[in-house]
């Protein structure tokens, strides 16, 4: 495995000096990207210190939300940093959730063709999930990620405690994440996972680590998803249709919920399909709706989900493509499943 981008910290102070040792080099610039939610409860404890130590430091902050991350936000962020005069050698901190970082990824990976950046992950989503792998981008007309890049960002900068002040439905969110990661890839770690009576910071901070380890090995392995990178997509197929749904009718749904939903009806299908024994099929099921009870959400008929199935990037000649659970801790991707056969099994 290729030498880990992600650097761990107890204290935001140590996080905030690598920063300000990596500009120090160059005499770089410092450019932090941040929302006003991270603006106001992270922030504070990185810019003194930054402040203090670096030439020069300047915030750009967007609105909170997945509105953001679009090609006018875009637009004006590279207006800002060429009106800020910032070169190639100069440091962007994308510091906020997984849009933050998406957006700032995107900006730094195109703004003069590429320039140093580091993503600073404050939800649990986007230390687990969204900062790790290089992936980045925007969305655009209603398309989600429709264009991005890959693209190395110069490290991954966790602070793990930062999670303390997120909303307890964000922090859900990214926990339906790492029980992903664990049923992909880790039995154990399912294990310990859903030992946990309830998920709070706390509770789930020591686990971050190793759900981490679990996203970059895979990717160590599969950079360009051309194989083993498709595990990570267990959920999503229906989850993306479900939170497509949710979004286009206006009703709310984390992302984090909705591939928990799809977790459950994915492992049904595999279930149905002779992929996977009654046993696992239970265990993992019944596991995700102690977190996420399958009753308590509204789900679309399959009717209601076909347009968003037909518009899955995974699909290959007009049939489904899933990645699905074959036994706790194991998945295989590239499943072909027929329209028909779907209709069958979710009808
Ligand atoms: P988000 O960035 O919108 O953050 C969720 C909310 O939590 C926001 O309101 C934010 O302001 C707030 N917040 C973040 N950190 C906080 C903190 N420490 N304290 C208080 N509030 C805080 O959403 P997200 O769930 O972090 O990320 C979702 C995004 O990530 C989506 O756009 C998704 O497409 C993207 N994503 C990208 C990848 C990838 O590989 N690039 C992977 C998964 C998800
Ligand atoms: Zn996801």
């Amino acid at each position: 495995m290729k030498k880990s981008l992600v650097q761990f910290f107890n204290s935001p102070v140590d996080l905030a000096k690598v920063i300000a040792e990596a500009a120090a080099k160059d005499q770089s610039k410092v450019i932090i990207l941040t929302d006003d939610n991270v603006s106001e409860y992270c922030l504070p404890l990185i810019l003194p210190v930054l402040n203090e130590l670096c030439t020069s430091v300047e915030v750009i902050e967007v609105e909170a939300g997945e509105a953001s991350k679009n090609i006018n936000f875009l637009g004006h962020l590279w207006t800002q940093l060429l009106e800020s005069h910032v070169e190639k050698k100069d440091l962007i901190i994308n510091l906020g959730g997984g849009v933050v970082c998406d957006l700032g990824g995107f900006a730094a990976a195109t703004y003069k063709r590429g320039m140093n950046f580091f993503q600073v992950p404050t939800s649990l989503l986007a230390m687990v999930d969204a900062a790790i792998g290089g992936k980045n981008g925007i969305d655009h007309d209603g398309m989600k990620n429709a264009v991005g890049t890959l693209s190395s960002p110069n490290g991954i900068l966790v602070y793990r405690k930062f999670i303390e002040t997120l909303p307890q439905k964000q922090l859900v969110s990214g926990f339906a994440e790492m029980l992903k990661h664990a049923l992909i890839a880790d039995a154990l770690q399912w294990e310990r996972l859903t030992g946990i009576s309830s998920p709070t910071s706390k509770s789930l901070m020591p686990f971050i680590k190793p759900s981490i380890r679990i996203k970059e090995k895979i990717i160590s392995r599969d950079l360009r998803e051309s194989g083993e990178r498709k595990l990570l997509n267990f959920g999503h197929t229906i989850g993306h249709a479900i939170e497509s749904f949710y979004l286009e009718n206006q009703k709310d749904l984390t992302h984090g919920e909705a591939i928990a939903i799809g977790m459950q009806i994915e492992t049904f299908i595999a279930f149905q399909l002779g992929k996977i024994k009654e046993h696992d099929f239970h265990l993992i099921t019944n596991g995700l709706s102690n977190f996420f009870p399958y009753s308590q959400y509204e789900i679309p008929s399959f009717d209601m989900l076909l347009p968003y199935l037909r518009n899955d990037k995974k699909n290959f000649n007009g049939e489904f493509r899933m990645t699905l659970p074959v036994n706790l801790g194991r998945a295989e991707f590239d499943i072909t499943v027929t329209e028909a056969a779907l209709r069958k099994v979710m009808s």
